[in-house]
């Protein structure tokens, strides 16, 4: 149970209703083997939830964005439905800032982030007025560059690391000594270059650090926080006026994956930092933050269909039509990314009966293809379907082309009155026609035309 007393059982419930929906309207079934749903009213409970915990801690009236990481869950029906929420976007690539514009979002409430910007990527940010953090020295040499060409609008920062060390999952851990973001704090002589950057250039009013992601505890985020806050507090006191104006926490808030509860919640950690770090909330500062995982992974779920039922050296294993297509990092590093799996009947109903321990296949050559090893779970059986849950956030909006497996449809769901659920679709799935295409279709005689010369 949270501190709302929220067991996770209405989400639960909606879940349930919403598999048994899928298949009772065919949008499951022996021809549409594999689905990712959303649940749209959790998503928008998630997104309250991180208003009202920032709400609570910070001085009336102080500017808080909360830009939604777009990586965790790529989708523009998504990022218009948090839009509407009140939320905005944290892009790090051409792409991801094309989904934003398309969902509608404007400048004043993207943030550009990524490790790797090209030119023309920061010139189209600072053209369009987008708030934009400097990774490195050199992105910072491209910036200058053009800050003296043209007017922007754009907010400009500096991202650092503030080196606090890493958390259980290494791929994750963005605030070791030696992560590739940002300028390492404590490299000798950075964080006078830091200091000095803001001391030569007035329109530097932001600072970031985004340190961690799942597998980091609490604490350590925190600390990240309270040393970039240090920070931005010497690099004011140093030029003798409050230049930084607005601090960007990073998101990173970990996932509970072993049940449905929420925790830690949004209110926990915004305390947790108004307890650590009480002058980023006195109204000095504006705020941006970029929760991607915590905000969509609890309510996304990736149904599929149990295509063969098969034993194989005492163990009964469950081919079904989800595997490394949709749940890449479960099944390359399943010690890491371990998935809770539920098991539903032929009719989407909750299946029932003595568990039996099995794993959970997918449908891609190799042996490791699995979404669950040795699982005690209800007997699967051919025509049944097998859940993943929690996949909300970095699964079935991030498909892997192995086996050329089709991106399977993502439907978002809400209950109706009558214990089922409506449907709308986020994304149609992928057609035969677009993976042939996608796969050099169009350039089928490239190769035998191309001959060294003399070799003909
Ligand atoms: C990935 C990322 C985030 C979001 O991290 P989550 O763990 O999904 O909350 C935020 N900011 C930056 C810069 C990131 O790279």
């Amino acid at each position: 149970m949270d501190e709302y007393g929220n067991t996770g059982e209405g989400r639960a419930t909606r879940r349930d209703e919403a598999v048994r929906a899928a298949v009772e309207q065919g949008l499951l079934g022996p021809d549409s083997p594999i689905v990712g749903l959303l649940d749209v009213t959790g998503i928008r409970e998630s997104a309250a939830e991180l208003r009202a915990a920032f709400a609570e801690v910070t001085a009336p009236g102080t500017p808080v964005l909360h830009a939604f990481a777009v990586k965790a869950t790529p989708l523009v029906p998504v990022l218009r439905l948090l839009r509407e929420e009140g939320i905005g976007a944290e892009v790090a690539s051409p792409g991801e800032l094309a989904l934003a514009r398309a969902a509608g979002l404007s400048p004043a409430q993207t943030v550009l982030d990524s490790p790797a910007k090209t030119p023309a990527e920061l010139r189209e940010a600072l053209a369009l007025g987008i708030a934009v953090n400097a990774d490195n020295p050199q992105e910072l040499d491209r910036i200058d560059g053009l800050v003296r060409s043209a007017v922007s609008r754009s907010p400009l920062g500096i991202r650092v690391n503030p080196q606090v060390g890493g958390g259980s999952i290494g791929a994750t851990s963005t605030a070791t000594a030696t992560s590739k973001f940002g300028v390492a704090l404590r490299d000798e002589g950075a964080r006078e270059w830091v200091v000095r950057a803001y001391l030569d250039r007035p329109w530097l009013s932001r600072l970031h650090a985004h340190t961690g992601s799942q597998g980091i505890p609490l604490s350590l985020m925190t600390q990240g926080v309270a040393e970039t806050y240090a920070l931005a507090e010497e690099i004011n006191r140093r030029i003798g006026r409050p230049q930084i104006d607005t601090i960007d926490i990073g998101g990173g808030l970990p996932v509970n994956f072993a049940s449905d509860v929420t925790a830690p919640t949004y209110a926990e950690y915004a305390r947790a930092l108004r307890d650590a770090v009480p002058g980023l909330f006195d109204g000095r500062y504006g705020l941006v933050t970029e929760f991607g995982r915590s905000l969509l992974a609890k309510h996304g779920t990736i149904v599929a269909r149990v295509e063969y039922a098969k034993s194989a050296g005492g163990r009964a294993v469950a081919v079904t039509h989800a595997g490394v297509q949709v749940a890449t990092r479960t099944v390359y590093v399943p010690g890491s990314w371990p998935l809770r799996i539920t098991a539903y009947d032929g009719k989407g109903r909750p299946k029932s009966g003595p568990e039996v321990v099995q794993d959970v296949a997918g449908p891609a050559c190799f042996a490791g293809d699995l979404l669950a090893e040795g699982r005690a779970l209800p007997l699967l059986d051919q025509g049944d379907y097998a859940a993943a849950l929690d996949t909300g956030a970095y699964y079935f909006a991030h498909h892997y082309a192995y086996n050329s497996l089709a991106r399977p449809g993502i439907y978002g769901f809400v209950p109706d009155r009558a214990g089922g659920a409506r449907f709308a679709t986020v994304r149609d799935p992928q057609t035969l026609a677009s993976i042939v295409a996608e796969s050099g279709g169009a350039h089928a005689g490239a190769l035998t035309t191309l001959h060294a010369p003399g070799s003909r």
